[in-house]
């Protein structure tokens, strides 16, 4: 075990996987976390930030706010800087592949270099699927949005448009109902693709 790079490899440093660095790393584990872009992951998009955990509007005694609404940028350096300081590292390159020999994870880099551990943890995210039409790359986090939970809040009694017809759509738009009046569909018959409950609920309401 003495040949290994590290404890514990996170591929990914995303929310998930900066938070699992720093819980990783406080538990006194050598923590390597290996990213192909830049830490912070799909946060580093979002504009205004306000539903992370502890945001409750605090003040300081000269009545400035010391804990709001944060860009993803500055959500993703805060993240970034306490796994660092818990002592997790970090390496920038994409990994390609992952093999497992005896009780060691071999993770293979892009450049073709392999660094052990006894444990990976894979926080890759995921990506929404676009739709490729004429203003969506330019509109995204000024409009267009791929997550009604996290953005719904900023379009409260807005007309607002879900685009697809399964039941991730039918989750959103049901959720957007309870924040404007004029939230309409892009599929006729609307959720056709749902299986869920919710396209009935959506349906009658
Ligand atoms: C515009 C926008 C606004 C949003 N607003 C909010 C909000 O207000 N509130 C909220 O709660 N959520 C919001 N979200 C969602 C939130 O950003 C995601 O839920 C969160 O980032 C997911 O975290 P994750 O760590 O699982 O994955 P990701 O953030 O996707 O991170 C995965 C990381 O893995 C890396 N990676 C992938 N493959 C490899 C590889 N082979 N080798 C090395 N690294 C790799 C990627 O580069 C990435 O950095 C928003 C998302 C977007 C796009």
């Amino acid at each position: 075990m003495s040949d290994l790079d590290a404890d514990l490899i996170i591929i990914g440093a995303g929310p998930a996987g900066l938070t699992a660095a720093q819980y990783g790393a406080r538990a006194n584990l050598k923590v390597l976390v290996i990213e192909q872009l830049a830490a912070g992951g799909q946060a580093l998009n979002i504009d205004v930030l306000e539903n992370y955990p502890g945001n409750a509007g605090q003040f300081d005694v000269s009545g400035n706010m010391i804990c709001g609404p944060k860009t993803g940028y500055e959500f993703a350096a805060d993240l970034h800087r306490q796994a660092e300081t818990f002592g997790a590292s970090f390496l920038y390159e994409s990994v390609s592949c992952i093999k497992k020999e005896d009780d060691i994870f071999l993770t293979e880099l892009s450049d073709g270099v392999i660094k052990k551990a006894a444990a990976v943890i894979i926080a890759t995210g995921s990506r929404p699927r676009l739709l490729n039409i004429p203003g969506e790359k330019e509109f995204t986090g000024k409009g267009v949005s791929y997550c009604a939970t996290c953005d719904g809040n900023f379009f409260k009694g807005k007309k607002i448009f879900v685009a697809g017809g399964g039941d991730a759509a039918c989750d959103e738009a049901r959720y957007l109902s309870h924040l404007s009046n004029h939230n309409s569909c892009s599929q006729a018959g609307y959720f056709t693709r749902a299986k869920s409950p919710c396209r009935k609920n959506i349906e009658q309401s």
